[in-house]
């Protein structure tokens, strides 16, 4: 078991995803739709903005394909995806932090530290709680 996750379920084929009413938004904003980082994330099944279910694709997120280009407007095309298909989730309070939570890390700035640096942060906070020594 990894990550609360059992050896079986590591092995599935993750697709890539999309929300439909991001592929609205994003071809009228852009002209294009895209696929989207925070709709990839291991977990993610909800769409951040628009609380909806994810959509999955046919397209397998591996090794594979490393080279061949997947463009989301091409692969709607391909597969003639109906609009009318949007699934409502926004009482799914777990998902959607899931959601909230893998964007904000996603998309915030870390600042950069060196492994030193980390090692001080995590003695400290051991130290302000009682579990460590002055000497770590
Ligand atoms: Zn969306």
């Amino acid at each position: 078991m990894m990550l609360g996750l059992t050896a079986s379920e590591i092995r599935r084929a993750l697709l890539l995803k999309f929300c439909p009413k991001c592929i609205v938004e994003d071809e009228e904003g852009y002209g294009e739709a895209y696929w989207h980082r925070s709709h990839q994330a291991f977990g993610v099944s909800v769409c951040y903005k628009h609380m909806c279910r994810l959509v999955d694709s046919d397209i397998e997120v591996d090794q594979r394909h490393k080279h061949e280009m997947f463009t989301l407007n091409n692969y709607l095309k391909r597969r003639s995806y109906i609009f009318e298909t949007v699934f409502d989730a926004s009482d799914a309070k777990r998902e959607l932090f899931i959601v909230q939570q893998s964007y904000l890390l996603l998309n915030c700035e870390f600042p950069l530290m060196g492994i030193d640096q980390i090692r001080e942060y995590y003695v400290f906070k051991l130290q302000e709680k009682g579990l460590a020594t002055e000497s770590g």
